[in-house]
């Protein structure tokens, strides 16, 4: 059975869209941690990231780059965090997180809620930036 997270990437379950290419997406995580935190995938299911090969590793990973880079031009923050994990959902993800302090990266604090029209407004924006860098 296909992953909550491929069905995310085949546009079957609903996701704020931040960016994409052939092999992977990005979209905004539904508990942000911060406002504008993302998580990108590969399109292809894999559980646990290191299952990956050398190479889609490698393209995950630059992939990631260019939407944190997306989004450090989009959202007010001093870097941009990186985190796997992988505890809820078996389908490999790294989160990227808009930081500006070490708070802002906390798994066991409270998450934000947002209102679907900022989510859509913060996901646009990073996408507009990330179509800038294609
Ligand atoms: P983990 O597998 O421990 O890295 O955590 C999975 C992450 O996926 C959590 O931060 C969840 O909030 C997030 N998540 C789970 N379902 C969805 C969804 N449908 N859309 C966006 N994010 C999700």
């Amino acid at each position: 059975m296909a992953s909550i997270f491929s069905k995310i990437a085949a546009g079957e379950i609903p996701s704020y869209k931040v960016a994409e290419d052939e092999r992977h997406y990005a979209f905004l995580d539904i508990n942000p941690m911060a406002r504008g935190h993302v998580l990108c995938i590969p399109r292809r299911e894999v559980d646990y990231i290191f299952d990956l090969d050398d190479e889609e590793f490698a393209a995950l990973q630059l992939f990631s780059k260019r939407v944190a880079e997306a989004m450090k031009e989009a959202l007010p923050c001093k870097r941009i965090g990186v985190a796997v994990l992988g505890m809820e959902v078996p389908h490999a993800h790294i989160h990227l997180v808009p930081l500006n302090s070490e708070k802002d990266m906390d798994f066991r604090a409270a998450k934000l809620t947002l209102e679907a029209e900022e989510m859509e407004q913060i996901a646009s924006e990073i996408n507009r930036f990330f179509q800038k860098k294609c």
